[in-house]
Parts: C-alpha cells; structure tokens; sequence
C-alpha cells in the first residue's frame, strides 16, 4: 500500500484526552477529513536526559484525507497546535506539551527541509508511532530513507518502552 497520508498526535500536559479530541475537531475544520483513527496508547515520554522524568503520553495516529499540499498541512497541525495552547519554550525541545500533531507520511513523498521533513525522520525508533500506526495501516510502505512497511518497521524497532492501551477517542 503506498497511498496514504499519516499524522501522529500526543499530549502529555493537561486533560489530555480532551487535547487530543479538540485536536481532531479541529483538523476536521480545516479542509481534512479523518479516515481512520487508532487506539489510543499510554507511554512514557522520551526525555533528553534518563534522570528526568515527564508525565506519560497519550498517542494516536490517523489517516486522513485533504486535498491540502504538505506544507499547507503542517500549517494546519501548527495551527491546530496553538489552538490546543502548545507552547515552545526556548531551549525546552522536549518538554511537556498539551498537544503535538507531527505529520509522519504524505503518501510517497520524500522531502529534506527542516520546516518540514517527509517522512518524519524519527519514526521508525519510536514505538508510540508504530505500534498505533500499525493499527491502522500496517501494509503502507514508508518512503526512503526508511523503505520498509509499517509493520516490519515496528517488528525492527528498538524502543522497548512498553504501551498501555486505552479507551479509544469517542
Ligand atoms: P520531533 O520532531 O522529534 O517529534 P517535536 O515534535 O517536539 O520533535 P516540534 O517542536 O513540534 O518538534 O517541531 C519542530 C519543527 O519541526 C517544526 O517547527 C516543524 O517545522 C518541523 N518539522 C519538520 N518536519 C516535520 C514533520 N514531518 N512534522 C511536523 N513538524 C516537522
Ligand atoms: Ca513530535
Ligand atoms: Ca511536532
């Protein structure tokens, strides 16, 4: 399967499920539409350092269909952001955050700028990815540099960090 566009949502910051769900109502506003929605995952948050420790996330992904180019949607995840009141503290790359939208796959496209690099770059060592991502669409096949499906990305993942599974959005 090669056609297909993917964005993964997190919170950790805040009633976080409630982020999540203002997050998809507002994609739906702005040209989109969701075609699928995974489960929803608990998982511990990354952190820069191993000694500090964030509150867990919430993680999904969905597919979604627009007619928006790929820079046009990640207006829209930004904007969607900043409704949902993400701030970036300067020099605070990884800390808590009510929403993140991350586009990780525009069909086959492939592109290199830092405003916008497809397929995310980072995907395949994260496990809250690719463990819901599989969910809902473990035949799509990654462009390069990954070049691989969803499922044998997350079948080589190295992130053993373990995942709850939670009640689904409503
Ligand atoms: P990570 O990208 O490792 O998940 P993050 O989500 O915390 O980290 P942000 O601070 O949300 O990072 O985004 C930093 C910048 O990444 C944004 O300003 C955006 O322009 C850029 N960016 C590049 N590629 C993508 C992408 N595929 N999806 C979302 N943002 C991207
Ligand atoms: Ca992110
Ligand atoms: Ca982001």
């Amino acid at each position: 399967m090669t056609n297909g566009i993917f964005l993964a949502l997190g919170s950790n910051a805040g009633d976080r499920r409630a982020h999540l769900e203002a997050a998809c109502a507002g994609l739906r506003r702005h040209a989109l539409s969701v075609s699928a929605t995974s489960p929803v995952y608990e998982t511990p948050a990354h952190t820069w350092r191993p000694e500090e420790t964030q509150p867990p996330y919430l993680n999904l992904v969905l597919t979604i269909e627009t007619a928006l180019t790929p820079l046009a949607l990640l207006e829209v995840c930004q904007a969607v952001e900043h409704a949902g009141g993400r701030s970036r503290p300067a020099g605070q790359p990884w800390a808590p955050r009510t929403i993140d939208v991350d586009v990780l796959a525009y069909h086959q496209q492939t592109r290199g700028s830092d405003r916008l690099t497809l397929p995310h770059p980072r995907l395949a060592g994260r496990r809250f990815v690719l463990e819901p991502w599989a969910q809902v669409a473990p035949q799509f096949h990654v462009p390069a540099p990954f070049d691989a499906s969803v499922h044998a990305l997350l079948s080589a993942c190295a992130d053993t960090s373990r995942l709850t599974r939670v009640a689904s959005l409503s």
